[in-house]
């Protein structure tokens, strides 16, 4: 199934969006100001154009209007970025989303109606310590700007131990919503507290992220 996308400023992040798409079969329009930028892009994308994207006359004659999801790669220039989020927003594109600088920058996106915004860099970043930190460390998904999800494999502070016994939820204030078995290959979605974690079993935590900081302290 072939979805349209378009991707607006072909920067590092911008680029390799474009590139994991187009390779994944799905149609792409790649948009930079920037000839050399597009160049790059023509024989990788659907179509390669140049294009300001602060432009809306520009912007419509692409029929931008026809594609379903927007991805702003904007990086450094702040004002080019909100700029084009809101010229797409008012010409009725359903899903845009946004690369963001900063938080501040993240607050004036949402406020004009970005459906989506990203921070590769900060969430890379945040991916990088936890592994950093620990070896046990999978992988971190954030929900909010306070609250994420871990993966981690069973520490040997856990192994043979119950959930009771471990008794996460009391000590750190964080809970386990699944543990992955490496013995079944089964994902166990709706853990008991009479479950033991096995050597290779994969927890997946849900908590502030003070409470996971402290959780991995701890017990990782
Ligand atoms: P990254 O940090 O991902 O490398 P950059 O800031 O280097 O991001 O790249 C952003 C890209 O966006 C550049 O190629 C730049 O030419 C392009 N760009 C910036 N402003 C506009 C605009 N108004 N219209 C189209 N492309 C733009």
């Amino acid at each position: 199934m072939k979805r349209e996308f378009a991707v607006i400023g072909l920067g590092r992040f911008g680029a390799s969006v474009c590139q994991e798409l187009s390779a994944e079969g799905m149609e792409v329009l790649a948009i930079d100001k920037m000839e050399s930028k597009v160049n790059d892009f023509r024989h990788i994308a659907s179509h390669a154009v140049i294009a300001d994207s602060t432009d809306e006359k520009a912007l419509k004659e692409l029929g931008i209007r026809n594609i379903d999801h927007v991805i702003v790669a904007i990086g450094d220039d702040i004002q080019a970025s909100i700029l084009t989020t809101l010229i797409l927003k008012e010409l009725g594109i359903k899903k845009v989303t946004v690369k963001a600088q900063s938080n501040h920058h993240e607050k004036v996106l949402l406020k004009i109606g970005a459906d989506h915004v990203i921070h590769p860099e900060r969430d890379m970043g945040k991916k990088i310590a936890h592994s950093l930190i620990s070896n046990n460390f999978l992988d971190h998904l954030e929900l909010s700007n306070e609250h994420s999800i871990i993966e981690i494999k069973a520490s040997k502070k856990m192994i043979g131990k119950t959930l009771v016994e471990l008794d996460i939820r009391a000590r750190y204030g964080c809970n386990v919503v699944a543990i992955r078995s490496k013995a079944t290959n089964k994902m166990n979605i709706s853990p008991l507290a009479t479950d033991k974690i096995e050597a290779g079993d994969v927890l997946i935590i849900i908590g502030a992220d003070k409470d996971i900081s402290k959780f991995e302290k701890h017990l990782v």
